[in-house]
């Protein structure tokens, strides 16, 4: 539970850019989905990277349970489909912009590398055998045509431990690395891990009720995994709640979402909050001086525009 007083959306001005780095589809909206939504509402362009189709993926039902990689193999594409979906649904009703999202070398470049030692992570499509030269290098290009302001990957553990999140998280460092130091380059001036505090997870996951039949109650699991003592910046998110909401539904494949109780779950059906805020830790700042006690509350605090 955080003691420190929570804000309302970012206060920053309509020229800020914020690019989000991701593994795949979904998890744009689970992570990041509030702090996308509230930074759209304050007028920040949002760029959404994701860098595989998520072909490995547990699918959810019977109905479309064949187009699974064992199967079919047509998930992907169908993922494809719900991330549109879901960035669509993340955007305020009345903006006239749109949460824009781009697959990292184009649709099909890179693969969903599946848990450690299955199939899918022999691939040699799979995003964790790419050489990292060259995912760095097309996500770098990326970040010198955006110029984001704040950038967000993942931590060391990739959020929660998955081989393409730990990958993210390595190609995103890299990147920086190379769109600071190329001819006309930009030099990101903060860049973020987007985590989910443990406590705070726990905690919030306790207080749900009337979880559904079938479902687990179990709040010491779950995605929540991060040191809450580590964390640097919580966004309040509950204005964005319904909105995230409905990004999560869009993640049918993926996701079962109970929208009474504001509750939602994985394959595993262990049930998890949507979380009243969104946790980010400030990995590199970039020519500027050590941000003000704002940070804390609004990824842009103190940042120009430029
Ligand atoms: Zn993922």
């Amino acid at each position: 539970m955080t003691s420190a007083p929570m804000t309302s959306a970012p206060t920053s001005s309509a020229a800020h850019r914020l690019m989000l780095v991701h593994a795949h589809p979904d998890d744009e909206t689970l992570i990041t989905g509030g702090t996308i939504a509230a930074a759209r509402d304050a007028g920040i362009e949002v760029l959404v990277v994701t860098c595989t189709l998520g072909e490995e993926g547990e699918i959810i039902g019977d109905e479309i349970a064949g187009l699974a990689a064992q199967h079919a193999d047509q998930l992907g594409g169908y993922r494809y489909w719900e991330l549109q979906r879901a960035l669509s649904a993340l955007e305020a009703p009345e903006s006239r912009g749109r949460v824009r999202g781009v697959l990292l070398g184009g649709a099909g470049r890179w693969r969903d590398s599946g848990m450690a030692g299955t199939d899918g992570s022999r691939n040699p499509r799979a995003f964790i055998n790419a050489p990292l030269v060259d995912t760095a290098s097309e996500l770098a290009a990326l970040i010198q045509d955006f110029r984001p302001h704040v950038l967000t990957t993942y931590d060391p553990n990739g959020t929660y431990g998955h081989p393409d999140h730990i990958r993210v998280h390595e190609v995103t460092h890299r990147a920086v690395e190379l769109a600071a130091g190329a001819p006309s380059g930009w030099n990101v001036p903060r860049l973020f891990w987007s985590v989910i505090g443990h406590g705070a997870f726990e905690e919030q996951a306790a207080r749900l009720t009337g979880v559904p039949e079938g479902w687990l109650h179990d709040p010491a699991s779950g995605l929540g995994l991060f040191p809450d003592e580590k964390i640097t910046t919580r966004i309040d998110v509950r204005a964005q709640r319904d909105r995230k909401a409905a990004a999560l539904r869009c993640h049918a494949t993926q996701i079962m979402i109970d929208l009474p109780n504001r509750a939602f779950a994985l394959s595993n059906r262990v049930a998890q909050p949507i979380m009243d805020e969104e946790h980010f830790v400030l990995a590199r700042a970039a020519g500027h001086p050590v941000p003000d006690e704002r940070v804390a509350h609004d990824l842009f605090a103190g940042l120009g525009t430029t």
